[in-house]
């Protein structure tokens, strides 16, 4: 069985294409900047067209969709009523949205027959409670405008925990651990019995740890103070707690590897914002797990810089959990969910 991944960001293809017996990645491919200056690839469907696959030799396509909201608590083999569930979802999460969708439109033109699915960023997350995920603002804002935490980054921390608890010869659903998928964007997991039960992702994929070029967690009031006192526009603001804060911010880089050559004062600082916040959080957790069998790192970050592990692992506290690395797989999971709602769901026909 051949399962083709789609990962359309908003500049960005990310297409892997797996035999699902053999778990082997048969094709690869990653396509940036595309649709801006200097370009040749000026849109999602250039994208799609450039990496030369028969789309209808598939068996199934499962695209990444970032925000699932609370309609999709697991993945979704994808027909209109889907599709516009996913767009009514895009004033939660524009850029990412707009772009998945874009990317489901294209495969169905190239593959009406062939099964598409949906795979939510969100959905590892709708196993949280009310305490969890609620924000404690007026109640109808949660019931009328779907205001509450959601939780991002839901495939690389359902794959590292299912990874882990195989390393720790642990059933999955006997396992307690804090994940941290520490990449451009980054996020912590609390799982417990191997459910999430709490993230540092909210509401969007700005709150929490300190990221590459996003602040994470800063008292709301900033936001009104920047509008009201420094007179800047919501786009302003939205540009600058996107694009131009985290590590960015405190340093000019956004570029981990850089920043820890770099040595100067700022890029120092940075890295200890980042460092100290990340600890902030697996204390945190470490509260609301009874025991935590491991911190696991994954991501760029996580992956690649044992001295980042180290730093982020030197608190007292923390020294008597054991800490493993896993590579992630979003691409890999997100296939593995098409084939487990595809079994549930036999004889569904996309309805495009
Ligand atoms: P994305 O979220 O864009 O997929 P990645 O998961 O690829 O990002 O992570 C990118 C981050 O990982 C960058 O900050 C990069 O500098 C960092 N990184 C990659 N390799 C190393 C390394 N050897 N040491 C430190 N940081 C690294």
């Amino acid at each position: 069985m051949k399962i083709a991944v789609l990962n359309a960001g908003s500049s960005s293809l990310k297409f892997k294409l797996f035999d699902m017996e053999s778990l082997k990645v048969l094709r690869s491919a990653l396509i940036e900047n595309i649709g801006e200056e200097n370009s040749i690839i000026t849109n999602h469907k250039e994208a799609i067209e450039s990496l030369d696959i028969d789309f209808s030799s598939l068996d199934v396509i499962g695209h990444r969709v970032v925000h699932g909201g609370e309609k999709f608590q697991s993945a979704a083999p994808i027909t209109q009523e889907v599709i516009k569930e996913i767009t009514k979802l895009i004033p939660l999460a524009p850029l990412h949205n707009r772009a998945n969708l874009e990317g489901i439109k294209v495969a169905f033109n190239k593959a009406p027959s062939v099964k598409q699915v949906a795979v939510f960023d969100t959905a590892f997350h709708s196993t949280m409670q009310k305490e969890a995920y609620l924000y404690a603002l007026p109640y109808e804002m949660y019931e009328r405008d779907g205001i509450r935490r959601y939780g991002f980054h839901g495939s690389s921390h359902g794959y590292i925990a299912k990874r882990a608890a195989k390393e720790l010869n642990k059933s999955l659903d006997s396992v307690n651990l804090i994940t941290l998928h520490l990449g451009n964007g980054a996020s912590v997991c609390a799982i417990q019995n191997g459910k999430s039960i709490d993230t540092s992702m909210g509401f969007t994929p700005l709150e929490g740890l300190v990221m590459g070029s996003r602040s994470g967690d800063i008292d709301p009031a900033i936001v009104l103070y920047m509008q009201r006192e420094l007179l800047l526009s919501v786009d302003e603001v939205d540009d600058i707690l996107n694009k131009k804060s985290g590590l960015k911010g405190i340093c000019e880089s956004n570029d981990v590897r850089e920043i820890i050559a770099n040595d100067d004062e700022q890029s120092k600082l940075a890295l200890t914002m980042m460092i100290r916040r990340i600890q902030k959080y697996i204390g945190a957790y470490m509260s609301l797990l009874d025991d935590v069998d491991a911190i696991v790192f994954s991501g760029g970050i996580g992956e690649n810089s044992a001295y980042i592990r180290e730093e982020v692992l030197k608190p007292k506290l923390f020294s008597n959990i054991k800490s493993l690395v896993i590579k992630t797989d979003e691409e890999l999971e997100i296939a593995s969910e098409c084939l487990k709602v595809l079994k549930i769901s036999e004889g569904i026909s996309p309805a495009l």
